[in-house]
């Protein structure tokens, strides 16, 4: 079976993971502030590193202080910690719907859900095309709303030439196995302002204050420390780290990789009536994370697939849709474009390791599988 996503792991990834793992630290120690170092560096904007995707949108929702009946607006087409994160916060979740071309939440439907309540909107940078956060600046002007960018896609993306991470009020990132730099499981936050920043960290440390200047009891020694707020273990290792550091020094190879992939496929269905792809975005310099295209018999397609041995998958279930959001009454005729999105949708191999061969089988099974 070709899988759908596939880690790219090099010699030299090895050896800086087999260093780490010889070093002083397994955890704690000095890679883990290079690498929120190299982040930083990259993406314009002070990051830390957290243990996966989900525990940085977690951070990020307590790092603007989303609690007990807020209300944060989120497109319904996206991994469902997009949603649990800010909903175990106590946030009331509210459904935004989609551009359907593009996959990315609809300025409109921002407008229409904002009400009194509205604390955060997020918004998801569906397979590697960053949203436009400039636009969504404009619709917040003057309200205590902050803008959470979901980019577990758009690592490595860019938009107008600023990196994905500089722009929003909170970025998170994902580095899990599949995503477009790995560290096993993984993830970043990105904030500019310092109290967001400070909020956000500290949760991912068990809410540990260190700095004397901030403390709000008498110290008895020099290992006092104090907690302000629970927060939780978020860390991420040294090993972990140095697998970051590693894929990162290797980003723009990954980028033109994927970048090549797209286009293969785009050759090849680009024009052809029976398959929609996504739209491109102007003004962005995407690291492209999937690549959907959109057919009318969507099981019939996907299961013919399968069985000719190419690892396709479906991004995504709508959230909306899921069990748990049946006690809330959410008007689903407002999110038509996101349910068609997703009867129509199938992801197909993108990864660094395709070979020519592979992807020209995959395009000959596509086109036998319509
Ligand atoms: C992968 C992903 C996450 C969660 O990241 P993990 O590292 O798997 O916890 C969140 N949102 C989106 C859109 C994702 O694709």
């Amino acid at each position: 079976m070709i899988p759908y996503a596939r880690q790219e792991i090099t010699e030299a990834d090895i050896e800086a993971v087999t260093r780490a793992l010889k070093s002083d630290f397994l955890t704690t120690g000095p890679l883990v502030d290079e690498f929120e170092k190299l982040l930083t560096n990259y993406v314009k904007c002070p990051t830390f590193v957290v243990n996966s995707g989900t525990a940085a949108l977690h951070a990020a929702f307590f790092g603007i202080g989303i609690k007990q009946g807020d209300e944060v607006i989120t497109p319904p087409n996206t991994f469902i910690a997009t949603q649990a994160t800010a909903a175990l916060l106590g946030a009331k979740i509210v459904f935004a719907d989609i551009d359907v071309d593009t996959g990315l939440i609809n300025l409109d439907c921002i407008k229409r859900a904002i009400t009194r309540k509205t604390r955060a909107i997020v918004l998801v940078d569906y397979a590697g095309q960053p949203c436009n956060v400039q636009a969504v600046r404009e619709i917040v002007a003057g309200r205590d709303i902050k803008i959470v960018q979901d980019s577990a896609h758009s690592f490595g993306s860019f938009i107008n030439n600023e990196p994905v991470g500089s722009q929003a009020d909170v970025t998170t990132f994902s580095f899990f196995a599949t995503k477009n730099i790995t560290t096993g499981e993984g993830g970043a936050v990105a904030a500019h302002d310092k109290g967001i920043f400070q909020r956000a960290k500290e949760f991912s440390r068990q809410g540990l204050v260190r700095d004397s200047s901030r403390f709000l009891i008498e110290t008895h020694g020099p290992w006092h420390q104090e907690v302000h707020y629970f927060g939780l273990n978020y860390r991420l290792t040294d090993f972990q780290c140095a697998l970051g550091i590693s894929q990162l020094s290797r980003i723009e190879d990954i980028r033109k990789k994927r970048e090549q992939i797209r286009s293969f496929y785009e050759s090849a269905f680009g024009e052809k009536p029976e398959i929609r792809t996504l739209t491109a975005l102007r003004n962005v310099i995407p690291m492209w994370h999937l690549y959907p295209i959109f057919v009318k018999d969507r099981e019939k397609v996907f299961r013919n697939l399968r069985d000719r041995g190419v690892g396709v998958q479906v991004n995504y279930f709508p959230a909306n849709q899921h069990p748990v959001f049946a006690q809330f009454k959410i008007n689903q005729k407002s999110l038509q474009n996101s349910d068609k999105f997703y009867r129509e949708e199938i992801s197909l191999p993108i990864y660094s390791g395709l070979t020519v061969e592979t992807l020209e089988y995959i395009v000959d099974q596509v086109e036998d599988s319509l």
